[in-house]
């Protein structure tokens, strides 16, 4: 399959780009705010209340951005909400699709310059987005792209929200190969880390889950956040009271590997992350998923998958491997199949349920790891 360079949508002017420093979080937007939130800007520029309410049905009810189409809002109305609470937030700088058009990358410009991205995958029976909770990421592990620029910064509740909106949009429309549809799940698996910008990734959690027209009415169980395993962040999310699936990505079961690949792990070894997960399973009933990148001759030897089936078996849990997508200049390589084939046995010796992730997005740069948000 060949990745092809689609025509980018055209957008209004970005007018506030070049005057901003990087690193400074956008103007504030409808997505940041709960419709109480809502009511109240909108008030206070001197727009009746009720107005919340429609703006909230065109913005998240039908996927409706062109504030010069909502008839049920006068022209004063949507001048005002336009310029003071619609700023554009995301403007699009590449569009990239593989896999006939069902694989969707998408490189977003943000108001002070940064890159992110976002990946959008069809399958038969639902629509994944996977969303950056940062733009660049300050956990360093050696075989992510992301972390190898650092952080610029973290992204505000409605630049995440944006990303999944702008994928809402797109399917409603009928533009991502398949017909219309909706996106039913989202994984915070695309740039940054999650749990290191937690309040402003639940507020955007909590939009996406509320119900239409104040959210997007998605299943909390349909959102998976990852997290390299900031503990007490971890503990924190399991008092939320929404179902959300936790991701942690672990890819060694010894302190001394995982020190050196997710180099966070100084800080919160192996047990105490194991302990946080298993603490999120018993409180929210909800089965933790385990990554593990799969690296030729550095964790997917015999010993280790033994070691990795003792830590986990008889726990609520669901190993995801992930065969390492390269990153440009990385010493690393995928795992060989049959060590790969050895190492599912072995875990499922263990009566560990495991799955090989699927690598889509590889030819676009879209698969984990490689969202590095280079315009080159
Ligand atoms: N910071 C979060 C989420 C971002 S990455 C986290 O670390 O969980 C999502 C997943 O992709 C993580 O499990 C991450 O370790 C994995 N990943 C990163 N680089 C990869 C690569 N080159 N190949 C395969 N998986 C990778």
């Amino acid at each position: 399959m060949t990745s092809q360079n689609l025509p980018t949508p055209k957008r209004g002017t970005f007018v506030e780009r070049a005057a901003k420093k990087p690193g400074k979080l956008p103007p504030r937007h409808i997505s940041d705010m709960t419709l109480a939130e809502r009511k109240e800007a909108v008030t206070a520029l001197g727009v009746p209340g009720f107005r919340a309410d429609q703006l909230s049905r065109q913005w998240f009810g039908r996927l409706n951005d062109d504030p010069t189409t909502w008839t049920d809002l006068n022209g004063s109305a949507r001048e005002t909400i336009q310029q003071e609470l619609l700023p554009d937030l995301l403007e699009p700088v590449r569009t990239l699709s593989c896999d006939n058009g069902t694989t969707v990358k998408q490189v977003w410009r943000l108001h002070d310059g940064s890159l992110v991205e976002s990946v959008l995958m069809r399958y038969p029976n639902r629509v994944t987005m996977c969303v950056s909770s940062q733009a660049g990421c300050a956990m360093n592990c050696p075989f992510c792209a992301t972390g190898q620029a650092g952080l610029t910064r973290n992204l505000s509740t409605a630049e995440i929200v944006e990303q999944v909106l702008a994928g809402s949009r797109m399917l409603a429309r009928g533009e991502v190969a398949g017909g219309p549809g909706r996106v039913s799940n989202v994984v915070l698996m695309g740039m940054g880390e999650p749990m290191a910008n937690y309040n402003r990734v639940i507020k955007a959690l909590r939009m996406l889950t509320t119900e239409a027209p104040e959210g997007l009415g998605m299943s909390a169980r349909g959102i998976t956040v990852s997290t390299v395993g900031l503990v007490p962040r971890m503990r924190q999310l399991a008092t939320e009271g929404l179902p959300f699936t936790l991701a942690v990505s672990l890819h060694a079961p010894d302190d001394e590997l995982r020190d050196e690949l997710v180099p966070i792990n100084n800080r919160f070894p192996v047990a105490e992350v194991l302990d946080a997960a298993w603490e999120y399973a018993a409180k929210t009933n909800r089965r933790v998923s385990i990554e593990y990148a799969m690296i030729k001759d550095i964790n997917d030897q015999r010993e280790r998958a033994e070691h990795l089936g003792r830590l986990l078996k008889g726990n609520l849990v669901h190993v995801n491997l992930i065969p390492l997508n390269p990153t440009p200049g990385s010493k690393w390589t995928a795992s060989r199949p049959e060590d790969e084939v050895a190492f599912v046995a072995a875990l499922e010796r263990h009566g560990v349920p495991v799955t090989v992730r699927d690598t889509r997005g590889r030819e676009i740069d879209g698969a984990c790891g490689q969202l590095a948000a280079t315009t080159s």
